[in-house]
């Protein structure tokens, strides 16, 4: 049972929904690129403090 969560392609850019699985390899319908990285729900807090 895997996880509906959201991918982006590295390569193009495009974004996608599918099941999170270790066993499938992700590749993104657009280019079939499998430079497909997971994109979290929420937006990523800021790592570190600004710097000036
Ligand atoms: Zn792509």
């Amino acid at each position: 049972m895997g996880e509906n969560v959201t991918f982006k392609c590295l390569r193009c850019g495009h974004e996608f929904c599918g099941v999170y699985d270790t066993d499938v390899e992700r590749m993104c319908p657009k280019c079939r690129s499998n430079s497909v990285r997971r994109v979290k729900d929420k937006p990523a807090p800021p790592a570190h403090p600004p710097k000036k």
